[in-house]
């Protein structure tokens, strides 16, 4: 038997999450982003349910063929564009459209031999400061790339950094309008936060992540509230023993929780090498057979511990929810003092991930 500890992939969480960015903007098109080999979802365990996407956006030259070899004749967009000319030969024969945010990749481009030409993002760097053109290079990047012939359509692209906190979009807008200034040209703008909550963001493309797969931009489950997201993984696993702890002992490395009565703990077969974050502090929401309980001591390599108070007939082969259909990742990601999009990404290749 292998170890009771499995993810499961929700394909149709995945088509749900999807159709729910189309009801929120309607005129766009999609680029489902599935970098990170689908935000540790597995790039072709997601393709399935996101493929009525307009087309996919990822890092990895190595992920744009795989997402070619599984039958995708759609667009493909290289969210950081390329980094060698070898790369111009591998964007040439699978046809993708790349990025292009700096001089050195336009160079790139403009002595590469193409077969046809290659579609491109322009990327303004409208205040995130870390990709892009400054809008006051903008324009003369716009004409430089029109001049080039290996360059076929140019999208307009930027990226937010707050769309999901209280500063919003509105100051990037205005740069990215002041560096686009007469410009005619498809745009592509909004990541996952401004998907939801800046339409005026959506214009041609939008480019959401971390919402296809039913978590929040915010971090706050709550901000999720009436969505209609689904969670797309489920990271379960078992007790595999229980101990009866007295008062006054502890529990685990480093003796961190110390029982204040006696107690029952359940272990768990789940750890940081799962990619389950040893950082996760006493009263992480866990779920065990069905109730609401949490973690107690410090997370180990192969099991975590947790507090069986609440679950009294829990016993070795209970179920156990580390986070998915019934305890949102993100309210995991937050007692830990991080995001859901780390802890999907963070999942470890030695746990079993099936589709359903
Ligand atoms: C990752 C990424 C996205 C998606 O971001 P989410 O917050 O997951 O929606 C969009 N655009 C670019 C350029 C990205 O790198």
């Amino acid at each position: 038997m292998p170890r009771p500890l499995s993810a499961t992939i929700h394909t149709a969480a995945l088509a749900n999450n999807l159709a729910v960015v189309r009801k929120y903007a309607p005129k766009s098109k999609i680029w489902a982003v599935v970098k990170a080999n689908a935000y540790g979802h597995g790039l072709a365990r997601a393709f399935p349910g996101l493929r009525a996407t307009d087309g996919f956006g990822l890092l990895d030259l190595e992920e744009a063929v795989k997402l070619r070899e599984l039958g995708w004749a759609g667009p493909i967009l290289l969210l950081e564009g390329f980094f060698r000319p070898t790369d111009i030969d591998v964007i040439d024969r699978y046809s993708l459209t790349t990025v292009v945010h700096s001089d050195e990749q336009m160079r790139m481009l403009e002595m590469a031999r193409l077969s046809k030409p290659v579609n491109v993002q322009l990327k303004m760097n409208s205040g995130m400061n870390r990709l892009g053109y400054t809008p006051e290079k903008y324009r003369a990047a716009w004409e430089r790339a029109r001049a080039c012939a290996g360059i076929g359509q140019i999208t307009l692209m930027t990226h937010f950094a707050d769309a999901d906190t209280p500063r919003g979009v509105s100051e990037q807008m205005a740069t990215f309008e002041r560096g686009a200034q007469g410009i005619a040209g498809t745009r592509s703008l909004a990541n996952s936060a401004a998907t939801l909550w800046h339409p005026s963001t959506h214009f041609d493309w939008v480019r959401p992540g971390i919402i296809l797969y039913g978590a929040s931009p915010s971090g706050f489950s709550s901000a999720l509230e009436g969505v209609g997201l689904q969670p797309a993984m489920t990271l379960a696993s078992e007790l595999i023993a229980t101990q009866h702890v007295a008062e006054g002992q502890t529990v685990g490395y480093g003796s961190i929780f110390t029982a204040r009565k006696p107690m029952r703990i359940g272990v768990v077969a789940c750890g940081y090498a799962d990619g389950y974050p040893r950082v996760a502090p006493e009263g992480t929401p866990v779920i065990v057979d069905g109730v609401l309980t949490h973690v107690v001591g410090r997370v180990s390599m192969d099991m975590l511990t947790v507090d069986l108070t609440p679950v009294h007939s829990a016993g070795v082969g209970a179920r156990v929810e580390l986070w998915g259909n019934n305890l949102p990742i993100d309210d995991v990601a937050k007692a830990c003092g991080t995001i859901g999009y780390e802890l999907m990404c963070a999942v470890a290749p030695r746990v079993p991930v099936r589709a359903e």
